[in-house]
């Protein structure tokens, strides 16, 4: 038993860090948990593995309907699935653009409309969107990344006001510098790592990165019915980077 007993949540980019952690966090307190990711490999007892590539429509909407048929509808979405990039608008190519924006924001809206007649279904509907601090302050050599998790934002206070009368809520979490295998790839795209994860920390108040359990359970209270008079909203979990 647990909150979530008796729902089907799906999780882009499940397979590695943020969205892992919620993958389980949602299995443990009782979901049917599917993964999607480009290859979910060997998952822990209890996740389901479906391989979609969030860039590919025909990948998205044969995934969706997989999960849909074979876990029994789907309730919850986490539109985890996000790629980093670095560089100053001088610094990003259109293919660089093109790339970022494809998974970041319109993989998003793929899988959100793949699921959506299948929300339509649920009587717990929930949608949540990895934003990232990176929307709201203007971090150093983050303009592409940056744009596209600003898109985040404007795209789920969107889709929350196209839902609502659906029953359907959508929210996002906007974390702060979250220890994944993510931030270590970006990292080493700097000349000094060190200084760059120095610099990191430093900006959050609380003066230490965010934990994945820390984005993941606050993922699993906008999935839950038991947030279920906030829509359209945008939960920092930052240590304090954006308003300190
Ligand atoms: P990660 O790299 O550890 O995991 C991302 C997962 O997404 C991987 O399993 C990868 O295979 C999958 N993925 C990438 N492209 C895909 C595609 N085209 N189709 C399907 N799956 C794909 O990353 P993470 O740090 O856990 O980040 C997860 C999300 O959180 C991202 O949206 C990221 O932008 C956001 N975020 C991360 C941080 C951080 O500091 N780590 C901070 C703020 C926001």
């Amino acid at each position: 038993t647990g909150e979530f007993q008796g729902l089907v949540a799906v999780v882009t980019g499940g397979a590695s860090g943020i969205g892992l952690n919620t993958a389980r966090e949602l299995a443990s307190r009782g979901a049917t948990v599917a993964v999607l990711d480009l290859a979910p490999g060997e998952l822990d007892e209890g996740l389901h593995g479906f391989q979609a590539d969030v860039r590919d429509r025909a990948s998205v909407d044969a995934a969706i309907a997989a999960v849909a048929t074979e876990l029994g509808g789907i309730d919850i979405v986490v539109n985890n699935a996000g790629i980093s990039a670095i560089g100053s608008v001088e610094e990003s190519t259109d293919e660089d653009w093109a790339r970022v924006l494809d998974v970041n924001v319109t993989g998003m809206a793929r899988v959100t409309a793949a699921a959506l007649p299948h929300l339509r279904q649920s009587s717990h509907a929930a949608v949540v969107n990895l934003s990232s601090i990176a929307a709201l302050n203007g971090l150093p050599q983050r303009a592409l990344y940056s744009a596209s998790k600003g898109a985040v934002l404007a795209l789920t206070f969107a889709m929350a006001t196209d839902h609502v009368r659906d029953g359907i809520r959508v929210n996002c979490v906007s974390p702060g510098t979250v220890h994944t295998p993510f931030v270590d790839r970006f990292l080493t795209q700097f000349e000094d790592p060190e200084a760059e994860m120095a610099a990191l920390n430093a900006r959050q108040a609380t003066g230490r990165m965010v934990s994945t359990q820390e984005v993941a359970d606050a993922i699993c209270y906008l999935a839950s019915p038991r947030s279920g008079s906030t829509t359209g909203t945008a939960l920092d979990v930052d240590g304090g980077m954006t308003h300190l």
